[in-house]
């Protein structure tokens, strides 16, 4: 299905005062384009693929949506949102509550690592959005602390991370205990063939908005290669690049969570201050950790592909994949972790002999250009 209708304004969306209040109040002025193309139909109550660049306003295109349709006098849960991460289920949970802050909505996040007395007791109350991860909540479904009955709206952040292999079941288990009138959305800024394949299976005679695989590069994102030749030379390159790295905030990715243990241990042998982050952290050490890479009083933070996909920190504007990711659609997804809502981003990454093949695939795949790192960085910045 085609859908033509662009709304150039958040006024014209007829929204309910009190969420354009949030809008406004949280500096928004005109949507993007995604949420002058999706929200309309989200509203609307029809099933919505909506694929966009990373950075470009997802997150607020599905919040107000949902805000919009919620009925606050309905004290029963009518919207799930799902992220594959915590760290995103939160990240959303945050957004949907500033949007909605003159709203008389409550918006809970169910996710795994934390007490599920919590998420009773959110339950109980009747939380009227929920965001959560796919474990946690299909615990609360299948234990029938989360009712479904009211449920209309099913919403998918990084719907093709959720809809591959490691959640697809889950997902599916999820989807099925809901009624049958449940609306779907989808939202991702990549869409594999596959992927689309199985939407199919599940949305109604759905509104796809989606994005030409040569259009997903940001050009407001510069991409680089180092190439380092083999893998025992990064360290000293990455130490190299630290000084002109260090003005900013970076993400560093590492294909695995024991290199990035080593890499950070290694970096702090050199008196570096950096933070890491992985799966097997506690959800504390995991919030600690994110709280103080937002408020900016880390700087540098290693992950795994933990925080590839959704994470919004608008100062960071380094990227460097330490490794080259595994697959296509994370390269985007990381290097998006910069250069947020039309900012300017770098993302430098490390190759060695046996990667160039790989990087120059992601190169032809997207139609964009990796090109050689230049002597000196700090011009670019
Ligand atoms: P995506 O999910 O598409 O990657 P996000 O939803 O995380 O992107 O949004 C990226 C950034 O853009 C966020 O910091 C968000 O606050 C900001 N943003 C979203 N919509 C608007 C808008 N209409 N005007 C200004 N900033 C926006
Ligand atoms: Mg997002």
């Amino acid at each position: 299905t085609n859908y033509d209708n662009v709304v150039y304004s958040f006024e014209e969306l007829n929204l309910k005062p009190e969420i354009l209040r949030g809008i406004f109040g949280n500096g928004f002025e005109t949507p993007s384009s995604i949420q002058q193309r999706a929200i309309m139909p989200i509203i609307e109550a029809r099933d919505v693929l909506a694929q966009a660049q990373s950075g470009t306003g997802k997150t607020a295109t599905f919040a107000i949506s949902a805000l919009q349709r919620i009925d606050a006098e309905e004290k029963a849960t009518q919207a799930l949102i799902l992220a594959p991460t915590r760290e995103l289920a939160l990240q959303i949970q945050k957004v949907v509550m500033v949007l909605g802050l003159h709203l008389n909505v409550t918006v809970h996040a169910s996710i795994g690592g934390t007490p599920t007395r919590n998420d009773i007791e959110a339950f109980k109350s009747g939380v009227q959005i929920v965001v959560g991860t796919p474990g946690r909540v299909y615990d609360m479904i299948h234990r029938r602390f989360f009712r479904t009955d009211k449920v209309k709206m099913f919403i998918l952040d990084e719907a093709d991370e959720m809809l591959s292999s490691g959640f697809k079941e889950q997902i599916y288990n999820i989807f099925t205990l809901l009624p049958e009138t449940t609306q779907v959305v989808l939202l991702s800024a990549t869409m594999p063939a596959d992927v689309l394949e199985v939407t199919t299976k599940f949305m109604r005679n759905p509104v796809r908005i989606l994005v030409k695989k040569d259009e997903l590069t940001l050009e407001g994102i510069k991409q680089f290669y180092i190439n380092v030749e083999q893998e025992q030379y990064k360290f000293d390159c990455l130490c190299d690049l630290y000084d002109s790295i260090s003005v900013t905030q970076t993400v560093i990715f590492c294909n695995t969570r024991r290199k990035v243990e080593y890499l950070t241990e290694e970096l702090r042998n050199k008196d570096f201050t950096v933070s890491a982050i992985h799966a097997d952290l506690s959800q504390t050490e995991r919030d600690t950790i994110m709280k103080e890479f937002r408020t900016g009083s880390s700087r540098i933070l290693i992950s795994t592909d933990l925080l590839a996909r959704g994470i919004d920190v608008q100062q960071v504007s380094l990227v460097i994949n330490y490794d080259l990711p595994s697959n296509k659609e994370n390269y985007i997804h990381r290097i998006g972790r910069g250069g947020r809502f039309g900012r300017k981003g770098i993302a430098i990454n490390f190759v060695t002999d046996n990667d160039v093949g790989a990087m120059r695939e992601i190169e032809k795949f997207y139609s964009t250009q990796i090109v050689e790192m230049p002597a000196s960085i700090e011009s670019l910045f």
